[in-house]
This record gives structure tokens, sequence and C-alpha cells, in this order.
């Protein structure tokens, strides 16, 4: 029995009639869903916009036009997520005066729904970021430190999967050597495990048992190199299923996401929208039905300005 017959054998008669002109596209609404993902990275504690007479950035950034504009986008999609790529701390004098405590309140209030670590993030201590940990209202995602011998463990997650409508999204994060970047003294006895063989473990684990419709890699690598160093592009390069990338750290601003065929020639989405919260973000997704697996999106760099989203 098809689904049509099913549904049209199991409303009353009134029903029938009431919906007989409609149920075609009450189908493709129920099998459509649009996700839209927000996101920052290397905000480095940017509370405030620039000043307006900076020569490069003049009152771009800040946190009340990006709260603004992330409670504007709320209220017109259904369903959205937001992630920051790290490097929430250092850079300014909140920071050093009040260790990242209102860096971490003030995402919380936000809504960001994960975040992962920057190097910068360790500026004062494994001790010191614990210490913010009771700020943050969203998780803290890393899958290649191993902080079982720090003050850390147990504190952070390699994943996790939100439930947006009926997709399934998986979400991990990876992070970039400590050695030579970070004083020991800083970063302590946390052991760095090699991100391209994690992502393919946990991508593995979220696709096969998790069943997500969609995998996201929070990475604070950077977003490639002159070098063999690991960026992004080598992650998407070396992986299966991870579909987005939303990446940190090299400050990179991009126009438009970049598109880098994985291991199975399947092209990964890379974003990376520059530094201190100028900008944030911003990739709308439609899932097609669950049968056909058709995704599309579109992109956007959303500008974070001082007023901007006052104007009406
Ligand atoms: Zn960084």
């Amino acid at each position: 029995m098809n689904r049509r017959k099913f549904i049209k054998n199991t409303l009353t008669g009134s029903a029938v009639i009431a919906l007989s002109s409609g149920y075609q596209s009450i189908f493709a609404a129920d099998q459509r869903v649009k996700l839209t993902i927000l996101h920052t990275n290397d905000v480095h504690s940017r509370i405030d916009p620039f000043p307006v007479d900076d020569i490069k950035y003049a009152g771009m950034g800040g946190v009340a036009p990006r709260s603004a504009l992330i409670k504007k986008i709320r209220q017109e999609e259904e369903h959205v997520l937001l992630f920051d790529a790290g490097d929430i701390f250092q850079g300014t004098p909140y920071f050093n005066f009040y260790g990242g405590e209102p860096e971490v309140k003030m995402m919380s209030l936000m809504g960001y729904d994960a975040g992962t670590m920057g190097n910068h993030d360790f500026d004062n201590g494994v001790e010191g970021f614990v210490k913010q940990l009771p700020h943050a209202n969203f998780p803290i995602l890393t899958a290649n430190y191993d902080f079982s011998d720090t003050p850390l463990y147990g504190k952070t997650k390699p994943y996790q999967v939100f439930k947006k409508g009926r997709l399934k999204i998986g979400v991990y994060g990876v992070c970039i050597q400590l050695d030579g970047l970070v004083n020991k003294e800083q970063f302590g006895n946390t052991k760095y495990l090699d991100p391209i063989k994690k992502a393919q473990e946990i991508e593995a684990h979220l696709k096969s048992k998790e069943d997500c419709d969609m995998i996201i890699c929070l990475s604070h690598l950077g977003y490639k190199y002159d070098t063999d160093k690991v960026s992004d592009v080598v992650l998407a390069q070396n992986t299966s299923y991870t579909d987005l990338i939303i990446g940190g750290h090299t400050h990179t601003f991009l126009p438009a996401p970049d598109n880098i065929p994985n291991k199975r020639g399947k092209k990964v989405i890379i974003n990376q929208v520059g530094f201190a919260g100028i900008n944030l973000g911003r990739l709308d997704f439609v899932f097609e039905s669950k049968i056909s697996g058709k995704m599309t999106y579109t992109s956007a760099v959303e500008p974070v300005k001082l007023f901007s989203n006052f104007n009406s």
C-alpha cells in the first residue's frame, strides 16, 4: 500500500475532504527540512565593536550587534545551529582582567550550541579554561586532545548529536598541535592525537551508529598551508562522511565556502569567517526527502556592524 492511499484510508471522511486539495504539499513540507548553520571563529575576546576610527574595521564586530543578528535569524528560521571554531580567548583587556568569563557567559546568552578549543584558549593554562567552563551552557568538542592526565578530563566531549526536525546532525571537534605553538606549562599533560585519524573514527561512528543526516567538523587546524601541515583542506581530502568543516585559526576571510573533494570524490564544504567577530558565517541547507538524500545549500557572510540591525 502506498503512503497516500494509507493516509486516505485512515482519515475519516470529513478529514479527507478537508485535506484533499492540499495533501501533496503537506507531504512535501513534511519531507523537506531547512537547516541554518551560523558560525564564528577566532573572536579573540572582542566584546566591543572596533572603534569607529579604526582604519580597517571601523565599527565592525561586537557582541551586542552579533547577538541582535543571531536573534533576528532565529526569529526568521525554524532550525538554527550556532557554532564557534575556537580561540575565544586573548586579544583585548577583557581577557587579561577577567580571564574569559564575560566571553563564555555571552556565548551562553547568545545560545551557542557548541564550540571547540583554539591554541589561545590555553593562554591561562588548562586550569584557566576549566575555571570558565561552569559559565558555558554549551559543550566544548575536541576529539584529538587527550585530557586524561589534566584537570580538563571528562569536561569536554569528542562529539555531540543534535536533532532538528527530522534531521540528526553529528558535530565533532578537531584541534591544532600545541607543541611549538603554546608553552608546555600552559597545555600541561594534554596529549595531541592525529586529527585525521580521530576525524575518520568519529565520522564513521556518526554515520553508521548514530545514523546522522549531516556531519559537521568544528576545526581549529587552519584553512590551508604551503607546507604539508594538516589543515582543513587536508582533513577534507582524507575524510569520507564529513559534509562541512567550520574552520578557524588562520583568520581567513573566505568570501564563499571552499569545496574540496573527499576520499569518495564527494565535495566537502569548508568555511571560515576571518576573526574578531567581524562577520557571522551563514549556511542555509535544504534537505529533500530522506529517500532522495539530496541536499543543497546557499551561503552568506553576514557582516556584524554597529547599529546595522536596528535600521527599521
Ligand atoms: Zn588559533
